[in-house]
């Protein structure tokens, strides 16, 4: 049984699927307007594992991650840049596609775009206004928090409290400070940019937080099992969005469990532009550090947990892999069955219980010594098959010992001149294969010929 920490009731639970036959979770994904840092890729790695171990455990999972591409910030940074904000969207949702696969994650099953979802946000604020649950307000219409007396559940914050001294934006149209914007009227930049769309309210463009509701509703329908994120979206975000949702859908309790990971931050600061110590994803990987060291790194504390990121991170945990990689020498890890029914029960378990990550690697670790110990050549195989499949599991040791241990090498190259070379010999061309042999050792590469009769490098 899978185990989860609910946000909503505070306590870890046990996971009861309200369908076990098809699992759903929304996860609010990146606002495109710049690289991902690695608080982004924190997110995505901890939805990934947790999208595999409901796979595993019940077959049919879909997965929603939206992708925010109209925002403040999308349209500065297209304004900074004198770019049409098409070219900044797109270009940085590649960005984050890209650097999600360096990192080892797999594709959510859907990745909606805030702008192609614009009918359903506004036929979701209209049925808002229809119940008297959103006003319009000078060009505006805004969420009446008033309307929704559960508001408050997840964070734990009152209306009452949500007065003018809080921290929540105070407009002068609004109802109550605490209320939000749905949709808000095209300004000189909107209409430059041509960041607006039509709407019964005038052209202007949806707030974020209707955004998550609207694309929820559109890919999973009024109740879900588990929506994620950070949990720095747990309040407004978050809140905001079950106001909205169970508002619009009487009766419906919107996402079953609340999942966010915890917040990661460097040398104990907030990553911030200003005090300029934002890690990039894309920077890391530049710098020559492999995708699924990273992930490794970003595995280091319990996802629930803030992670304090520094540069000694990297280096244990280059350490830790280069480790558990070196016990693939003599593996032949191609012929290792992809299915995932052999994955340590112990390593399962773990995850279960609220994704226990670094408790899963501390097993791996024992696996790891125990493989090392056996003299058993039958046993150790089977061991490492084990440690493989586990490993693979949450997305490590997905590359061969060589392909570790070589960086920068190009295999195609290699195995076309051992291919080259098995073919002299097999002509008995021995003046042409030592001559390959030779151009391998230039390049570093040494080639043993087994045995067997087959060529290793
Ligand atoms: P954003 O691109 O800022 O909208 O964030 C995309 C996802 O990354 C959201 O789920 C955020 O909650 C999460 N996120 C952003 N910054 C951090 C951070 N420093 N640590 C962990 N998660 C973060
Ligand atoms: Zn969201």
């Amino acid at each position: 049984m899978v185990k989860l920490y609910n946000t909503l009731t505070k306590k870890k639970e046990l996971f009861t699927p309200i369908d076990k036959g098809h699992i759903k979770m929304y996860v609010c994904g990146p606002t495109v307007y710049d690289t991902a840092h690695i608080g982004n890729a924190r997110s995505a790695i901890v939805y990934d594992v947790l999208f595999q171990l409901l796979k595993f455990h019940y077959g049919k999972v879909t997965y929603v991650r939206n992708i925010t591409d109209i925002d403040d910030k999308i349209i500065n940074a297209a304004s900074e840049k004198n770019s049409s904000i098409e070219s900044i969207t797109t270009h940085y949702t590649k960005a984050f596609r890209e650097d999600m696969k360096s990192l080892n994650c797999v594709e959510p099953t859907h990745e909606p775009k805030a702008t192609e979802n614009i009918d359903c946000i506004i036929r979701l604020i209209e049925h808002l206004l229809i119940s008297n649950h959103a006003y319009e307000s000078d060009k505006h219409v805004y969420f009446s928090i008033e309307s929704y007396p559960e508001y408050g559940a997840l964070s734990g914050k009152k209306i009452d409290e949500l007065d003018h001294g809080s921290r929540v934006k105070v407009g002068k149209n609004k109802k109550h400070p605490g209320d939000f914007v749905l949709w808000k009227p095209a300004n000189d930049i909107d209409y430059k940019l041509s960041s607006h769309w039509n709407s019964p309210w005038g052209k202007g463009r949806p707030g974020w937080h209707i955004e998550c509701s609207a694309m929820a509703y559109a890919y999973l329908g009024k109740d879900f099992d588990i929506h994620g994120g950070g949990i720095d979206l747990q309040f407004p975000h978050h809140e905001n969005e079950i106001a909205q949702s169970k508002s619009a859908f009487g009766g419906s309790m919107f996402a079953k469990y609340w999942v966010h990971n915890g917040f990661l931050t460097v040398n104990e600061e907030k990553m911030s532009k200003s005090l300029f110590n934002i890690v990039k994803v894309r920077d890391l990987l530049d710098s020559g550090i492999k995708g699924e060291v990273i992930r490794h790194a970003l595995f280091k504390t319990h996802y629930r947990k803030p992670l304090y990121w520094t540069r000694d991170i990297i280096w244990e945990s280059q350490e830790t892999l280069n480790k558990f990689y070196r016990l693939l020498r003599s593996v032949d890890i191609a012929s290792i069955d992809e299915s995932n029914t052999e994955v340590y029960k112990d390593f399962i378990e773990a995850l279960k219980n609220d994704l226990n990550i670094p408790e899963a690697l501390v097993i791996l670790h024992e696996m790891a010594t125990k493989i090392n110990k056996t003299n058993n050549e039958h046993k150790k195989l089977k061991l490492t098959e084990s440690f493989v499949k586990s490993a693979r599991f949450i997305g490590l040791l997905k590359s061969t010992y060589q392909e570790w241990f070589t960086v920068g090498v190009d295999h195609q190259e290699i195995e076309r001149l051992v291919n080259l070379r098995k073919a002299a010999k097999k002509n008995k061309d021995y003046d042409a294969a030592d001559k390959i042999r030779d151009q391998l050792k230039r390049m570093k590469v040494t080639i043993f010929d087994n045995e067997d009769g087959t060529t290793t490098w």
